[in-house]
């Protein structure tokens, strides 16, 4: 079964892949360190995060922050004055609603300022280790796409394509062997098709008839 087949091939390539290359040591630091990431690579926000996580040490202190302070502390990721916004109204919430901890399930994550689908499965399949949906980021829609796994456009579609086709215990490996797949072979502007593992079992590989 091709699908079975993704996952053990690329479990044998990347043995080491555990989980999102963000850095994190509890559930508020990856959820904003995942708002962060949104149009901006793993390895700026984790430069950004360094500092940030020493001076902002819970959801108060993000609550309570000074807009243009905190503009200022993450001006080098992309939209970080909306993302600024949003991370404050979004820890006033958990402050005010949740204690200040983040909540653990889909439904109350979405209702939070700026945290998107894709935002709330980081969260919960890396922080609370519960797999409520599949983590579909610009790698895993693409890769998606061309292996074959779906031929819908849209990220909600295809994570359902991919709900129905993996059984739920391979769901976080499924994204997260896609994504460091999609960051080293099979790049949006040129793959790296001929190096592939997958090629054998690649629609677009066989569509281009190499
Ligand atoms: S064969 Fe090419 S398109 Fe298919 S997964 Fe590999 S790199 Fe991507």
């Amino acid at each position: 079964m091709k699908e079975m087949e993704i996952i053990e091939i690329l479990k044998k390539e990347y043995p080491w892949v555990k989980g999102t290359a963000l850095n994190y040591s509890n559930p508020l630091e990856l959820l904003i360190a995942t708002m962060l990431s949104a149009q901006t690579t793993d390895d700026r926000v984790n430069t950004v995060t360094k500092d940030l996580f020493k001076k902002y040490r819970n959801a108060g202190d993000y609550a309570n922050a000074n807009l243009g302070e905190l503009q200022n502390d993450i001006k080098s990721v992309n939209f970080y004055r909306n993302k600024a916004k949003h991370i404050i109204e979004c820890c006033k919430i958990i402050v005010n609603e949740y204690e200040g901890k983040v909540p653990d399930s889909m439904e109350e994550l979405i209702k939070l300022p700026g945290v998107s689908r894709k935002t709330a499965n980081v969260v919960l399949s890396n922080a609370f280790k519960k797999d409520e949906g599949i983590v579909v980021d610009t790698h895993v829609m693409r890769l998606s796409q061309r292996i074959g796994l779906t031929k819908e456009k849209k990220r909600e579609k295809i994570e359902e394509d991919l709900m129905k086709k993996f059984p739920k215990k391979y769901w976080f490996d499924l994204a997260n062997l896609l994504i460091i797949h999609g960051r080293k072979v099979c790049k949006a502007r040129n793959p790296m098709c001929e190096k592939c593992v997958l090629k054998n079992i690649c629609e677009y590989y066989k569509n281009k008839g190499y």
